[in-house]
């Protein structure tokens, strides 16, 4: 049984782009959302080994130190021919600067160093989104969108990986296509259409937990 989501939340990460795309998810509901950077919350660990477990972590750590529902999204890219790398480790192959064009020219190197060829180079984003309360219930949604690592880069929106991402179905990059485009979200079908796989995994979570209290 899903629990209905109202009031104020934490959104449980230090990272803008993400903190930016989940206000955007969750603007046209009523919802008062803060940040854990905002708040001076730390940076929990992640020690999981699943995209959802580190999720977890993140929710858990905000909802017990601030008394709020938290959401959390632990998010990364997996390239088949690399056997799922970056993964769990898509953040640290940025380094401790957190430089994406550095994180992107690994991907493309290793792909280089095992001569994968052109029409090998699948690839996926996953988003687990985890809301924990205080008092220990936890939901989890996931989504993924397919599509292949291209290289060089192309575009300037987003973040991340963004530019060497190209979805099934598009001949643009994750960093040439708009945020509408990326993760804007169509109510009208049935079920709704999203691109991205945070919007996908919203998706759920918003028909999970948020109900239709939604304006636009
Ligand atoms: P974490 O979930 O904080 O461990 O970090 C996941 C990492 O995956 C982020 O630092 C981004 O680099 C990358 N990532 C997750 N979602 C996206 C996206 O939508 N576009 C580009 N990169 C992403």
């Amino acid at each position: 049984m899903h629990r209905r989501l109202t009031g104020r939340i934490v959104v449980a990460t230090h990272n803008a782009g993400k903190l930016r795309e989940m206000r955007e998810l969750l603007a046209p509901f009523a919802i008062e959302a803060v940040s854990a950077g905002e708040l001076g919350l730390p940076v929990p660990d992640e020690t999981g080994h699943m995209f959802a477990e580190n999720a977890a972590l993140k929710a858990r750590a905000a909802a017990v130190a601030t008394g709020l529902p938290a959401f959390s999204d632990d998010s990364g890219l997996c390239v088949t021919a690399l056997d799922g790398a970056p993964g769990l480790f898509t953040a640290d192959w940025a380094g401790p600067e957190r430089d994406f064009g550095k994180a992107m020219a690994r991907v493309e190197h290793e792909l280089q160093k095992r001569h994968v060829p052109d029409d090998a180079r699948g690839a996926y984003f996953v988003s687990a989104l985890v809301i924990a309360w205080p008092d220990g219930h936890e939901e989890l949604f996931e989504g993924r969108v397919f599509g292949r690592v291209v290289w060089p880069p192309r575009g300037d929106k987003g973040f991340g990986y963004d530019p060497m991402f190209q979805p099934d179905g598009l001949d643009r990059t994750f960093g040439e296509i708009s945020a509408e485009e990326k993760h804007g979200i169509d109510w009208s079908t049935r079920p709704p259409k999203a691109l991205s796989h945070r919007a996908r995994a919203f998706v759920a979570l918003a028909e999970g937990c948020l109900g239709s209290d939604r304006n636009g």
